[in-house]
């Protein structure tokens, strides 16, 4: 990397990669909201393990991750194993859809 020319910092300056660290952590991150590293590990480990929609009857491929409890209300459920649900993508849609409609308390 060449270095580069002294630039002006104002007392309390910090470097971006800190500073979007810390924005995140204020606003509620990436990954307070569930959709960081781990989480995409666990969720293509997941659907290895639970191919199909979760969904009585449905029998699809499954291609995305429901947590049964929603984060928003359980977020230490987030990683756990046993909250999470294999959906195909209808019915996940289908889901998180109404549960936004009825006043954000689950999905
Ligand atoms: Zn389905």
């Amino acid at each position: 990397m060449p270095s580069r020319p002294p630039t002006f910092r104002p007392p309390g300056w910090k470097p971006p990669q800190q500073r979007r660290k810390e924005h995140d952590k204020a606003r509620g991150s990436a990954s307070s909201r569930g959709y960081d590293a781990d989480w995409r590990k666990l969720r293509a480990r997941f659907l290895k393990a639970n191919p199909l929609c979760c969904v009585t009857g449905c029998g699809e491929r499954a291609t995305d991750v429901d947590h049964e409890e929603s984060i928003r209300k359980r977020p230490d459920l987030r990683l756990v194993w046993s909250n999470l649900r294999s959906m195909c993508h209808r019915h996940h849609s289908a889901r998180t859809a109404r549960d936004q409609a009825f006043g954000r308390d689950r999905g």
